[in-house]
């Protein structure tokens, strides 16, 4: 049968070559199926297969919680054209999908395509968010910040401007031979930390070295908790990992699982294992949220101190339920007292201290 993907964005789109590689025919809709990407997208090396199109890579990784943590773990930067790239035998169709069943989906403008409908139309709902500003600029600019061959995770020392106690952390990363992103980031905050105190931090970074700021930014809203879809694809199934507000690479990794599943006429739905993931990382973005901001680089070191399994584990395995349990049970079993209380019972008290969105 023939396959009709809802969404082209990374996700529908290398749902949609891996259905076309195995002879589906393939149609991918999407309201402006040629706007280009603007944003960076990137992920851990050993999260992407082996055929991801990879812009830049990085050997190792580094990030500055309440102490520096070199990571032994490569980073990439994917290349925007061929993520958006699909082949010829795909069948694009521009429009707006309104309803759909398994078989059918209904156009705005009433046209109707057929074939099995898999929803890979991003997040709908939700109140948490990630929010960053960020900027590219020349590499030898960011040496204060980032070394070569390496990727600035996170680093939560405080910015030297500040208007609100959010905690927020710089991220850098090269995204081209001489380019590098520096991006001011708050991991999760509800609603998203707005982007005018995110600027005025990036800015008030970049003015310590004497370093222009450049004209293009690019601004960043990532929903972490919105509804996770049976039978979706991307982000529409809930693969946004609160904790890091990724999903591109889990969308690569399953897009020819999934393509297999749907050539054989089998079900898309999601596991036991992947419902479960999801509700103990729902746990996790509660507790973050409800951290004091002078916790959080605390609770990040702790994260960076977990064996790499663990870590490897908990950022990356969106079906991994024991991998989670275990990387969930070390962290709580190394924070102190204190952490622990706040984070087995997650209060609001901290949101008291945050500007209001
Ligand atoms: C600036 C930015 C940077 C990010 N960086 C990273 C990163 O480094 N690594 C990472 O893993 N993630 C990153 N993310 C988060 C996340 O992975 C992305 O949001 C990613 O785009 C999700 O892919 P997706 O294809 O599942 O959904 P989307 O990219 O949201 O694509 C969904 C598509 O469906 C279309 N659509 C929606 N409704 C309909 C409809 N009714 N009918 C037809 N089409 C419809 C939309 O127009 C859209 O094109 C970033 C997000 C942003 C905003």
């Amino acid at each position: 049968m023939d396959v009709v993907v809802v969404g082209g964005g990374p996700a529908g789109r290398a749902l949609a070559r891996a259905c076309a590689a195995r002879g589906l025919v393939t149609t991918v809709v999407d309201p402006n199926p040629g706007r280009s990407w603007r944003a960076t997208y990137a992920a851990w090396v050993d999260e992407l297969p082996d055929d991801a199109p990879v812009a830049v890579a990085t050997s190792r990784a580094r990030a500055w919680t309440t102490a520096e943590h070199v990571l032994a773990r490569g980073y990439a930067v994917l290349d925007n054209e061929r993520l958006r790239s699909l082949p010829d035998e795909v069948r694009v169709v521009a429009g707006r999908v309104v309803s759909w069943t398994g078989s059918a989906a209904t156009l705005a403008d009433g046209r109707v395509l057929r074939g099995r409908v898999v929803d890979a139309s991003g997040v709908v709902g939700g109140g948490a968010a990630q929010t960053a500003v960020g900027v590219v600029v020349p590499a030898g600019r960011a040496v204060p910040f980032v070394g070569a061959d390496e990727a600035l995770i996170m680093d939560w020392r405080r910015p030297p401007a500040a208007t609100t106690a959010d905690p927020s952390f710089l991220y850098a990363i090269p995204v081209s031979a001489d380019g590098v992103l520096l991006e001011e980031t708050s991991l999760a905050r509800r609603p998203g930390l707005p982007l005018r105190e995110l600027r005025l931090r990036l800015h008030a970074r970049l003015a310590v070295h004497g370093i222009p700021v450049p004209v293009d930014e690019e601004r960043v809203r990532i929903a972490l908790d919105g509804r996770a879809r049976d039978g979706a694809f991307g982000a529409a199934a809930g693969w946004v990992h609160p904790a890091t507000g990724y999903s591109v690479a889990v969308a690569l990794r399953r897009a020819p699982v999934v393509a297999e599943a749907l050539a054989a006429g089998r079900p898309v739905v999601r596991s036991a294992a992947e419902r479960a993931v999801r509700a103990l990382r729902s746990r996790g973005l509660a507790a973050l949220l409800a951290l004091p901001p002078d916790d959080v680089p605390e609770f990040f070191d702790g994260f960076f101190r977990l064996p790499d399994r663990a870590q490897r584990a908990y950022l990356g395995g969106h079906d991994d339920l024991r991998g989670t349990v275990e990387a969930m049970v070390r962290l709580f079993g190394s924070a102190s007292w204190g952490m622990r209380g706040r984070l087995a019972f997650p209060v609001r008290s901290a949101k008291s201290a945050r500007t209001p969105g």
